[in-house]
């Protein structure tokens, strides 16, 4: 069994799109969580690749945030696009990013993302508050990635990587 499939087992999907739903309740802003099996080598690099794979850059405000979490790598990266990062300070997400990892290494996956979940979603809150005729503009589902499955593959070509 691998990693991510024992991981995914640990991971309470209802709980994860419960977080990301009440966040969204208060913001405009959206939230999305992706579970990478196999290697990592740069968390950062891959979800800024999921994060335009999503199509996460076209939410117009621009205040997408994307949780990237890779359990076989033990590794995870949380990336806003550009919208938050001209209102939030770096130190804000090295905070977020502090109080998931003590829950990972608790061994409670899912409290780490509802933790890092409903922490973004306080501060998009207060900074992209959330209008009467907001819809949602990307799903809440939890996005499950197989190893070997990072890129994009396109046009049949093996290599061809979206830009
Ligand atoms: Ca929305
Ligand atoms: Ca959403």
């Amino acid at each position: 069994m691998s990693a991510l499939k024992e991981f995914s087992k640990q991971l309470d999907n209802t709980r994860i799109e419960q977080a990301i739903n009440d966040a969204e309740n208060l913001t405009s802003g959206e939230i999305r969580v992706v579970l990478q099996a196999g290697k990592v080598e740069d968390p950062v690099q891959r979800a800024e690749k999921e994060f335009a794979r999503l199509k996460m850059q076209e939410t117009a405000e621009r205040n997408g945030v994307l949780f990237f979490v890779a359990p076989d790598a033990q590794k995870f990266a949380v990336f806003g696009d550009q919208g938050i990062h001209q209102k939030c300070p770096e130190s804000f997400w090295a905070e977020v990013a502090a109080a998931m990892e003590q829950h990972f290494r608790a061994g409670d996956p899912t409290q780490a993302l509802v933790e890092g979940i409903t922490r973004a979603g306080t501060l998009l809150a207060t900074e992209f508050p959330r209008e009467h005729d907001d819809r949602d503009e990307l799903s809440n589902e939890v996005v499950n990635r197989p190893a070997d499955d990072s890129l994009p593959k396109g046009c049949g070509s093996r290599n061809q990587v979206m830009s």
